[in-house]
């Protein structure tokens, strides 16, 4: 059986209370998670605190960056073993997992020590009373120990985005993965060990939230900030577990995300696009549309053709040829997932697509599938509607004007991303300009340029993190006043 270990001072450390790791596709055992206790925490807290004030904290930004791009390197040379342990603890396809997870989890380290290598500062010469000179200039330091929480549904994707700038800028991290998916940050230790990255700059914890790994790092004392992505009700946790201290908080956190289809889109591309953002993942994207609003005359044309598409989905496990969805990441989720499908019958949709539970081959019947679903015909005030479900579903509602469509669009307490389709500039300006969301993309999704800014509004995030804008996180600027 496969023990995924905590990562302490570049040691694998095994405790003595374990829990069960399960696999989505079959809910068969993989492998024993050794959570850590208070004695972990603390030991991997003192192990990044004390990394800071040797070798790593000495280290010239060159050789940082060298260490960065060879991490990238052996994630890379790696990659089998990386997308192996993904698709074990995630179910998720190959075709997603080798396309994207692993890819983007060894892009993260590249580009942060490509932004933090040719970053400048501020500097300015000012005029003294004396008739003198001053000159003023920003230095950036790093804010310390970084403590990075976790979500399952990117599980190294999500923690590199936090893990590569966090040791761009120099600080050390402690991660604790979400205890649905320890494999991947488990076998980052090795990569940061084969590499050479000091001894106590990445650490790893497992465990769950509250009165858990999780909830131990963020109440921590010698932690100097909380980068976090996942739920918003598990945010405001965590920051109130912040506020002792005062320390700062950059959050990813959840969405309710609508797409809206224009009568002049192209169809062809808008019905594949929110067939993405809604399906793709198994809808365990935060990023992805549960709320779909399609301009009245094309409507009827649309549902038929999301249908269509719906029915060909084949559901699978990872490795099987041409599988576009798998499971849900646990029986928890799956039955958070199937009470909105019940809830959506209770307030009377129309079940245009799926609804239920498939019919799975005997070996993973056992495994957390639904199908997808596609609804219409919900008022705008159900739950269905309103709170994110994080499944494969979405509801899907006709709209006339550009006034009501961003009017739809932004009656939600969150504000994380918008899908637009249109031809018309003007159109597609309008939308960007006025949806209360961090990304709003245009006749695309999922499209991401890590120098770009990244987070949400609302109760979707503080913050933005991604090239430059991950600086204002994970270093603290001092400014030097020099009197010439
Ligand atoms: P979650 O909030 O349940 O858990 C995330 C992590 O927080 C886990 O590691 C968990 O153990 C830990 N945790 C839970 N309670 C804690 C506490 N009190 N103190 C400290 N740590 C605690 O989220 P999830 O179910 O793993 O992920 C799904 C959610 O993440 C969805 O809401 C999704 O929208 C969101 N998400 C957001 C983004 C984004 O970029 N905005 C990206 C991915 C996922």
């Amino acid at each position: 059986m496969k023990q995924f270990l905590n990562f302490i001072n570049g040691q694998y450390v095994a405790t003595g209370k374990t829990f069960e790791n399960r696999a989505p596709v079959d809910n068969r055992v993989i492998g024993l998670v050794h959570e850590a206790g208070t004695a972990e925490v603390d030991a991997a807290v003192a192990a990044a605190r004390a990394a800071l004030k040797g070798e790593w904290g000495r280290m010239n930004i060159n050789r940082r960056v060298e260490l960065l791009y060879a991490v990238a390197d052996e994630i890379n040379r790696r990659f089998d073993d990386f997308l192996e342990a993904e698709m074990a603890d995630t179910g998720k396809p190959h075709a997603l997992a080798s396309h994207v997870d692993i890819p983007r989890g060894a892009a993260n380290f590249k580009v942060f020590a490509d932004i933090i290598k040719n970053v400048p500062t501020e500097s300015f010469e000012m005029p003294t009373p004396d008739g003198g000179m001053a000159l003023s200039y920003a230095v950036r330091s790093p804010i310390g120990v970084v403590g990075v929480i976790c979500p399952w549904n990117l599980p190294l994707l999500l923690m590199t985005w936090k893990v590569g700038p966090a040791l761009a800028c120099g600080n050390t991290v402690v991660v604790k993965p979400s205890e649905e998916t320890p494999a991947t940050a488990t076998l980052l230790g090795e990569v940061m060990k084969t590499v050479g990255i000091p001894d106590g700059v990445y650490n790893v914890i497992h465990g769950f939230g509250p009165g858990s790994a999780g909830e131990f790092l963020t109440r921590h004392p010698d932690v100097d900030g909380i980068t976090f992505t996942g739920e918003t009700r598990t945010g405001e946790a965590i920051m109130a577990a912040a506020a002792k201290g005062v320390r700062p908080v950059s959050f990813e956190l959840g969405g309710k995300n609508a797409g809206i289809v224009f009568a002049d889109a192209d169809f062809d591309k808008a019905v594949a696009g929110i067939m993405r953002s809604a399906f793709e993942n198994c809808g365990q994207v935060c990023l992805g549309t549960e709320r779909v609003y399609v301009q009245r005359p094309i409507f009827e044309k649309f549902v038929a053709a999301l249908k269509e598409k719906v029915h060909a989905l084949k559901l699978g496990p990872s490795n099987e040829p041409g599988v576009g969805l798998g499971p849900l990441i646990s029986a928890e989720h799956k039955s958070k997932v199937l009470s909105y499908y019940e809830r959506a019958r209770a307030d009377g949709a129309t079940v245009v697509a799926g609804g239920g539970v498939p019919k799975m081959p005997e070996a993973l019947a056992d495994g957390h599938w639904v199908q997808p679903t596609i609804w219409t015909g919900l008022p705008e005030s159900s739950a269905v509607v309103r709170e994110e479900i994080f499944g494969p579903c979405c509801h899907i509602a006709p709209f006339d004007t550009i006034d009501e469509a961003i009017a739809l669009a932004n009656d939600t307490r969150y504000g994380l991303a918008t899908t637009v389709w249109t031809r018309d500039l003007a159109t597609a300006h309008r939308m960007g300009r006025e949806v209360q969301v961090g990304l709003c993309w245009i006749n695309s999704w999922f499209l991401r340029d890590l120098r770009t800014a990244f987070g949400g509004s609302k109760a979707s995030g503080i913050g933005r993190e991604g090239g430059v804008h991950s600086l204002e996180f994970y270093t603290e600027l001092r400014n030097v006043m020099i009197k010439l």
